[in-house]
């Protein structure tokens, strides 16, 4: 034990491998189990800057023909009346497709949320919300926040209740007083972000890491390691981001108004990438975003 080598690292700072998760997803539909036994998809469509009105319902429309079951929407998005729209319009039940939306900032408090999250249920069209989000931390009022977000929960308005953007010292916050463990945390995260010590948390306290902007919004498609993977593998680029999540047991929401990409960004199901594979991706990590980061953000 003297020079600390042979030391076991502690339970909270490893991250399960694929094998350690059990995790197989080889269907579109494929769910992981959130902690309250709700199924959710390990992949969806996300529509952060697409616009309202045609842009998101034809996004939403493809995405749907082309077998996803998940939309992840928020209130600043200003896009939920056209998701909701596309859904219903879709023709598929609405207890098929899982819908997250977002409280935005200047929402955050105990009556605030309730009634963000009621106008955001009545702009999406919807009886329920599958998932509801704190968007980001911000200030000290996220604990009230979550009291209302519980609130929620316990009234069947919303089938999960989750966090966006929150790191290890949010959440212990939130854990030393909730009543509920948030289900989800919604983060940005791909190679050059890989975020082990948060992943590890949330996986030691069954709350499902969840990862926006996983293409790093367009920025990690062109890395020479991603591309020589891809070609290993007759992928794209973007497929093999996208993969690298489901591999981690990280639900993954790619975003694109393009049928094309839409439906590339699917075609991930029939592959899985190497435990080596797995690593090399991984060592890319810089801590480098494309978004805000959670601490130095007060908007
Ligand atoms: P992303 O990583 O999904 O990248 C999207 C961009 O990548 C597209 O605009 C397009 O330019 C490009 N792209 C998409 N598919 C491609 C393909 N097959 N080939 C080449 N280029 C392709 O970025 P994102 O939109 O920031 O993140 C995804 C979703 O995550 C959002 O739409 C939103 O729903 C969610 N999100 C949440 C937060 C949060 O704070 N909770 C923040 C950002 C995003």
């Amino acid at each position: 034990m003297g020079d600390g080598r042979d030391r076991p690292i502690p339970k909270a700072k490893r991250v399960l491998s694929r094998e350690a998760m059990n995790v197989k997803v080889t269907h579109i539909t494929d769910c992981t189990t959130l902690h309250n036994g709700v199924k959710m998809p390990w992949f969806g469509l996300g529509v952060y800057l697409t616009k309202a009105g045609e842009e998101v319902e034809n996004s939403v429309r493809w995405a749907l023909q082309h077998g996803y079951r998940s939309v992840d929407t928020a209130k600043l998005y200003d896009n939920e009346e056209g998701v909701g729209k596309a859904i219903r319009e879709s023709g598929i039940p609405r207890e098929e497709v899982f819908v997250t939306t977002k409280l935005w900032n200047t929402d955050q408090g105990y009556d605030n949320a309730l009634r963000a999250f009621d106008a955001s249920r009545k702009r999406l069209g919807m009886e329920y919300v599958d998932l509801y989000l704190i968007h980001w931390p911000g200030t000290r009022l996220y604990k009230e926040t979550w009291k209302a977000f519980e609130k929620l929960y316990k009234d069947g308005f919303v089938r999960a209740i989750g966090v966006s953007n929150f790191n290890i010292h949010h959440l212990e916050d939130i854990l030393a007083d909730c009543e509920f463990v948030p289900m989800v945390n919604q983060v940005e995260f791909h190679p050059y972000l890989t975020q082990a010590d948060l992943l590890a948390y949330c996986q030691s306290h069954q709350i499902q890491l969840e990862a926006w902007s996983p293409l790093g919004r367009g920025k990690v498609l062109a890395d020479e390691t991603v591309v020589r993977i891809a070609e290993a593998h007759r992928k794209t680029p973007a497929q093999v981001l996208l993969r690298y999540d489901l591999d981690k047991g990280v639900v993954t929401i790619p975003k694109s108004v393009h049928e094309n990409r839409i439906r590339e960004n699917a075609d991930i199901f029939d592959f899985e990438l190497t435990t080596e594979e797995i690593a090399t991706l991984d060592s890319l990590n810089r801590n480098e975003r494309v978004g805000p980061d959670p601490d130095q953000f007060d908007f």
